[in-house]
């Protein structure tokens, strides 16, 4: 595996894999690697010749500051795991690698698929995401790069993205990886306390229930809302929403017609954590 952390070194492997025919495919990540990014990385290994991942914390995408120095960096273990996992190139620039330095860099605005859940709550945020991830497609150029259904808002921003701006990549989905005990797996369960993490568990065990009531037949959004949101709080947790999509519009429905998604966000201590599910009648 190789680590690069410049623009020119990259372009340079990347053009002799290309000169080679080699497909490239594209796992972008904020490091504090564990399960969910490496099943994301045997989707991309199916998908291409050329594993690449990216670690890059970016700041465009936090609004709040503290939430930013706060971000786990485990680059050491990182470099390991991907390695494990079969990653052939990691890219890890700095900050000033990416961003010009001194100067407003160019930003984008996310679409419409940014409009509510974290996108109303974390203003700015997708439009961050969508800057750094058009930054390493022009980077990169991979055939194909691969996103988790952890944060399924963002998976269809960059959809979004790719369609409005006619990116060539294809965009592969990862199915939500969850610890045993249904927790979904995240970066920023390291901040958890060991009672912190007890509430959290309350997250998927609300989304569950939910599935379930919907399996049984319930379509009424605000019960099934109402129910989640109280579960939440009843486990101390400060919900920042609950809410009931449409799977491609991220827009709320009011009734469960065939599929939605249902997204949660809230802080257990300071730590924000997401989680969804998938309804289906
Ligand atoms: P992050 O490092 O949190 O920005 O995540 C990088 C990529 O890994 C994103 O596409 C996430 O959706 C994905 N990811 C993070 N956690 C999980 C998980 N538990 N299951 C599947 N994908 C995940």
């Amino acid at each position: 595996m190789i680590v690069i952390k410049d623009i020119e070194s990259l372009r340079a492997v990347l053009k002799s894999h290309r000169i080679s025919q080699n497909s490239i495919s594209l796992v972008p990540t904020m490091g504090a690697l564990h399960e969910g990014h490496l099943s994301l990385v045997e989707v991309a290994k199916k998908n291409s010749n050329v594993v690449c991942m990216s670690i890059f914390v970016n700041p465009l995408q936090f609004n709040s500051a503290e939430d930013f120095k706060n971000y786990p960096i485990t680059l050491e273990e990182d470099l390991k795991q991907a390695e494990k996992a079969g990653v052939d190139l990691v890219f890890v620039p700095s900050t000033e690698e990416l961003y010009p330095k001194g100067q407003q860099p160019v930003r984008l605005i996310a679409g419409s698929c940014a409009g509510g859940l974290c996108g109303s709550t974390r203003p700015g945020h997708f439009d961050g995401v969508v800057t750094v991830v058009s930054i390493l497609f022009n980077l990169f150029n991979p055939d194909v790069a691969v996103f988790g259904e952890k944060d399924f808002q963002q998976l269809k921003v960059i959809e979004q993205l790719v369609r409005d701006l006619h990116f060539d990549v294809k965009i592969l989905a990862a199915p939500l990886v969850r610890q045993e005990d249904g927790l979904a797996l995240s970066s920023r369960n390291l901040r958890l306390s060991a009672a912190e993490r007890v509430q959290a568990l309350s997250i998927s065990k609300a989304l569950f229930w939910a599935k379930e009531a919907v399996n049984q037949g319930a379509t009424e959004v605000k019960m099934i809302k109402e129910r989640v949101y109280s579960e939440l709080t009843a486990n101390g947790i400060k919900v920042d929403y609950v809410e009931i999509v449409d799977c491609q519009r991220i827009s709320p429905v009011n009734k469960i017609e065939k599929q939605a998604q249902l997204a949660v966000a809230g802080f257990v201590g300071d730590v924000r954590l997401i989680d969804n599910i998938s309804l289906i009648r």
